[in-house]
């Protein structure tokens, strides 16, 4: 079923999840583990990361390096058949443009369909690690609208083959990322946010949010989309911090900030058990609240601590 669905037919807040693939030479158990518990709170959806392929240097016999390509994360289509198959939930590939042509995107749509999974999520993805800006594939795309547009075509029958007439329409729904504290590379909050209105009028049903730590900053960012004109649902994307090196590394790779409230009290925890409580608490007192603001879904990033996630959302529901 298509999340947009979902959504419509709700009743109430929905849950769902968010999780990686196991790095290579792991098994599916190890998903398994980690989602079994959080089945309880029956997520209407569970979406499964996609990370690019990368270039690390490996020493060779001579002392001398070759430049090889490492995709740590394999796996990410797999994963959603299996969440499929095995729990009976809707499961949401994430999508990237960084690292694929317009044909292996068509191939990997085709294969989703195939499987039965009616939802992608549409991202540009980041640079990759030896690059410092982002820059697409030959014949790659350039922004998530551009590889949105392509998935659009294939849900029209249009594939990339001209000559392939009256072709399969696929029905995916089409989910697009928002930032409540802007996008790093946006020179401004207007300018990212006229840059996702185009994404959803070329066809995305609703938007998923970079994690924040501030409600504020979420409700500004919603009202803001909504005076741009944008009438699609806006889905928070919601994380606990649960060590004190994240206090410096969340900011520096999601560019979020942290309240200063919230890191006075991690920065007087003694050890990460302690930063887990804190967080925890900080995460259930953001969702009850989003939640009765009337947040369509709360969507947690679980990142190997679904226990922390299962803390949250059994006081929650
Ligand atoms: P875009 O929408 O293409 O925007 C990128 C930047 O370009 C923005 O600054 C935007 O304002 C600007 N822009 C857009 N269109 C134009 C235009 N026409 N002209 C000029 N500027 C433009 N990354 C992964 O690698 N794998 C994942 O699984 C993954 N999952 C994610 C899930 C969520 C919910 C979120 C929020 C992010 C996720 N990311 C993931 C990270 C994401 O790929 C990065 O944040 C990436 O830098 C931007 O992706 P985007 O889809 O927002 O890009």
């Amino acid at each position: 079923m298509k999340v947009i669905d979902h959504i419509r037919q709700a009743k109430e807040t929905l849950i769902s999840f968010e999780i990686l693939p196991p790095l290579k030479g792991k098994t599916i158990n190890s998903i398994y583990e980690h989602l079994d518990p959080l089945m309880e709170f029956k997520p209407s959806f569970i979406n499964v990361t996609y990370h690019r392929s990368e270039h690390v240097f490996k020493k060779k016999a001579d002392g001398t390096f070759e430049k090889v390509e490492v995709r740590k994360r394999p796996g990410t289509v797999g994963i959603c058949a299996a969440i499929m198959n095995y729990y009976h939930v809707d499961a949401v590939p994430h999508l990237i443009c960084g690292g694929f042509n317009k044909r292996e995107t068509e191939d990997a749509l085709i294969d989703l369909n195939f499987i039965g999974v009616d939802n992608v999520l549409v991202l540009r993805g980041d640079a990759a690690k030896n690059e410092t800006v982002f820059e697409p594939e030959a014949d790659g795309h350039r922004y998530a609208l551009d590889l949105m547009k392509q998935v659009v075509n294939l849900n029209n029958g249009i594939y990339l083959e001209e000559d392939i007439r009256d072709g399969f329409r696929t029905k995916f729904s089409i989910g697009v990322a928002g930032y409540p504290e802007k996008h790093f590379e946006a020179p401004n909050m207007d300018t990212d946010i006229m840059h996702l209105k185009t994404k959803v009028d070329a066809g995305a049903d609703y938007i998923v949010t970079q994690m924040f730590f501030d409600n504020n900053k979420f409700f500004e960012f919603v009202k803001k989309c909504r005076e741009a004109g944008i009438e699609a649902p806006i889905i928070p994307g919601l994380k606990p911090i649960t060590s004190k090196k994240q206090l410096s590394v969340l900011p520096r790779t999601f560019y979020v900030d942290i309240p200063n409230e919230l890191s006075v009290e991690i920065m007087k925890c003694k050890a990460d058990v302690d930063v887990e409580k804190v967080g925890g608490e900080w995460l259930l007192q953001q969702s009850k609240e989003l939640k009765a603001s009337g947040s369509p879904v709360l969507h947690y990033y679980t990142l190997g601590k679904p226990k922390v996630i299962w803390n949250v959302v059994k006081e929650l529901v």
